[in-house]
This record gives structure tokens, sequence and C-alpha cells, in this order.
């Protein structure tokens, strides 16, 4: 056997197991704290309430165990079971002797292929679990016409920007992945600053913030912060699940604040503008710059290593391809690369959750910092989010802190804004109460 499918069989392997393993711990802690709610949020969170977050993290968490394996048997069946080689050959046949018109519909047939063998579980979790703790508001039909949208849209957007890296590969040159970089990079950008405008309105409805004083105070914080008015919309979220969030998006002057209605009606509007506060810092402490720059230059190494792999037969051969292509190489990279890049995640989630505290911190010195933490006890409340993760489950993949210390920290005027509370926060009552 060549080293590539050991390491190959070996990192994907791995990684099952540090997934299954984190999932079991999860489920088991959670499940042993089920039944007392942490003191901190004992006046706000009734044991009912808590109750039902637990049962909630453990039904996902199952069926997340079940899904795992799935997604391991298709990545195998997919890569050394040669299923990508036969939709290879399936597409030359279907696209004749062009190969950059074979090659896209290569890459298509296989997201078709892996994104129906999924489907079962989206439809699971929407219709029964979703359902079954009253959260689900999507119907059939919408279930249905969203997946033909994805379907209608991925083609057309993936389509064109494969086309476009397939054509670089067998046009420009031994540099064709500086190329095809510089593409791909572009096409995320253009997409980042369309997607608000032209593309989320295909799948939601967006109406101008209606509420006259909820405006006013929104574009007073606006200027406290020093950012240009924006628009505010309020998305029909409730359209789909009862979950409630909010999101400021968009590139340059396509910037826009968006709701869901369902957060709109769950919040006060001193706890909406403490929310907002918390996503305008991503940009105002430049958060989001600071991803597209991580993403730039990791797609830049991603492509150089592309480009160096597609050179060598053995990349083809010990990943269960028999005849090389740019679309095999690219399918492989995109199946493959993931079996070693997970050790990253902890790293990721880590940063991001840096990110968090700052931003809340800004909220608390910007807007108020007790009405977010007061804004995030009702979020977690709806959204059956827990209370009480596994400390370690927490740390490989939460992008947001643990509630306990994140709203200890807004409660007690602690977040301050160069990331680190003012106090230890082993010496807080709100948290130490907890452990
Ligand atoms: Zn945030």
């Amino acid at each position: 056997m060549h080293w590539l499918t050991i390491a190959f069989i070996a990192g994907a392997l791995l990684h099952l197991l540090v997934q299954f393993w984190l999932s079991v711990r999860q489920t088991r802690h959670v499940a042993a704290h089920r039944n007392a709610v942490p003191p901190a949020f004992s006046a706000v969170v009734s044991a009912a309430e808590h109750a039902k977050a637990a049962d909630y993290t453990v039904a996902r968490q199952r069926l997340g165990l079940v899904e795992l394996l799935f997604d391991a048997l298709v990545l195998f069946v997919m890569t050394l079971g040669g299923g990508i080689a036969l939709l290879g050959a399936l597409a030359a046949r279907l696209a004749g002797n062009s190969p950059v018109l074979a090659g896209t519909v290569h890459v298509l047939l296989v997201l078709l292929a892996t994104g129906v063998a999924s489907l079962p579980f989206s439809a699971w979790r929407t219709f029964v679990l979703e359902n079954r703790f009253g959260f689900n508001r999507t119907t059939p039909a919408v279930f249905i016409a969203d997946l033909f949208k994805s379907a209608a849209l991925g083609s057309l957007l993936g389509g064109a920007i494969v086309a476009l890296v397939l054509w670089t590969m067998l046009a420009t040159g031994p540099h064709w992945w500086l190329v095809a970089w510089a593409a791909w990079m572009t096409f995320s950008l253009v997409l980042l600053w369309a997607w608000p405008r032209w593309i989320a309105g295909f799948f939601n409805k967006f109406t101008p913030l209606a509420d006259e004083s909820l405006r006013n105070r929104i574009d007073a914080l606006l200027e406290r912060c020093g950012f240009h008015a924006s628009a505010v919309y309020v998305m029909d979220g409730s359209r789909r699940s009862a979950h409630g969030n909010a999101y400021f998006t968009g590139l340059g002057r396509e910037k826009r604040i968006v709701f869901y209605d369902t957060l709109l009606r769950s919040l006060s509007p001193s706890q909406v503008e403490s929310v907002l506060a918390h996503e305008l810092a991503h940009f105002k402490l430049k958060h989001i710059p600071q991803r597209l720059v991580v993403s730039a230059v990791s797609s830049f190494a991603g492509f150089a290593l592309l480009g160096w792999l597609v050179q060598l037969d053995s990349f083809y051969t010990a990943l269960g391809i028999a005849q090389p292509s740019a679309s095999s190489a690219l399918l492989l990279f995109v199946f493959v690369l993931p079996a070693f890049t997970w050790v990253l995640t902890p790293l990721g989630a880590a940063w991001s959750r840096k990110h968090e505290f700052e931003a809340d911190a800004f909220a608390a010195r910007y807007s108020d910092g007790p009405e977010l933490g007061r804004a995030l006890v009702s979020l977690y409340r709806e959204n059956a989010s827990t209370l009480t993760p596994d400390p370690l489950h927490s740390a490989f993949y939460d992008s947001h802190p643990p509630p306990v210390v994140r709203i200890g920290r807004l409660m007690t005027g602690s977040a301050t804004l160069d990331g680190q509370p003012a106090r230890d926060p082993g010496s807080d009552p709100i948290l130490s109460s907890a452990r």
C-alpha cells in the first residue's frame, strides 16, 4: 500500500474516532447536568426548559453519531471505493470530449450524489427531530422548494467556478494554481458582496424594519459606534424554524443588518440594540477582514499544494483513481484534505471565541452589557441550547464561549475590550457557583 493511502485512512479514522469520543462526552455531560439548572441561571431558566435543552442536545448528538458513520462510509466509497472514478467515466460519456465540460459535469455529479445521500438526514432532522422539540416550521413544500432552489443555484454558481478552475488547470501552464487562486478569491468576494442583495432573497423575504422607535434606537447606536447608516431588514426566519438569530453581512456599501422576525418577537428593544452592537463589533474590530485574510492565505496554500499534487501519479492511484484527470484531482483534494486538516478545528474555534469575547466587550461599552447578557439567556432558552456543554467538546468545536462564562462576564461588567476579564472569572460567584 502507498504511504498516502495509509495516511489518508489513518487520518480519516482518527478524525472519526475523535468526533465520536467528543460526541459521547457531550451527551454524557449534558445528561448528567440535565436536572440541575446552573445557579447563575436558576432565576430565568426553569427546570423544564433546562431539561428540554438537555434532551434536545442529546437527540442531536445521537443523530450526529449516525451521520458521522455514514459520512465516513461515503468518504471511503467515493475515494478508495472508486465512486469518483465511476462518476468521472459517466461524465465523460455524458459530456463528450470537451475536458472542461466533462470535468464540470463530473464535479456536479459527485456533489449531486453526496447531496442525495445526505438527504434522509436533513429530512429526518427537519421533520422528526426539530418537530419533536417544537422548532420546525418548514412544510414539505418549502423543504422541497429549498432543495430545488439550492440545487439550481449550486449548479449555476458552483458549475461556473469549477469550470473556471478546470480551465486554468488545463490551459494556463505550470503556474495554473496561481491563476486559479486569483479567480477563486475574486469569485468569493463577488459572492460575499452579491449574496445579501441578489441571492438571499431567493430563500427568504426581507422587509425593511418598520418599527420607528427601534429604528431610531439603532440609528443612534450606529452613530455612537461611528457607522454609516446601513439598511436594516427583518427576515421571515419563522417560515422555516422557531430558532432566532441576527446577523450583519455584506461588503463595502452593500452591508445589511438582518434580524430574524423570531428574534424581534422574543427580545426587548434594548436587548435588540445590544445584540446589534455585538454584531457591529465584528466589523468595527476588524474580525471580518481578519477572517478574509486567513481564508485568502489558506486557500493560497491549498491551491499551491494542489498544484504540486496534480503532477504526481501516486496522488491518484493511492486514492482510488486509475485514470488521472483535472476534475478527479479537484474532487480528491476536497474529499481527502479534511482527513488531515481537522486537527486545526480547535484553533479556529478558539480564535472565534476570542472574537466573541471582544465583540461582547464592545457591546458592553457602546450599548448595555447586562442587557446583552439577558438577551443571550433568552436566546439560549428559546433555542434550547445547552447551558452545560462538555468543556472538551466546547473547546474543540464551539465558535462561541460557554454560556456560563460568557453571560457571567456580561452580567458582572467584567467584559473588557482587550478580550481579558477584568477580574479572575474563577473568583466570580456567578461562575464558580456553576461548577
Ligand atoms: Zn459574534
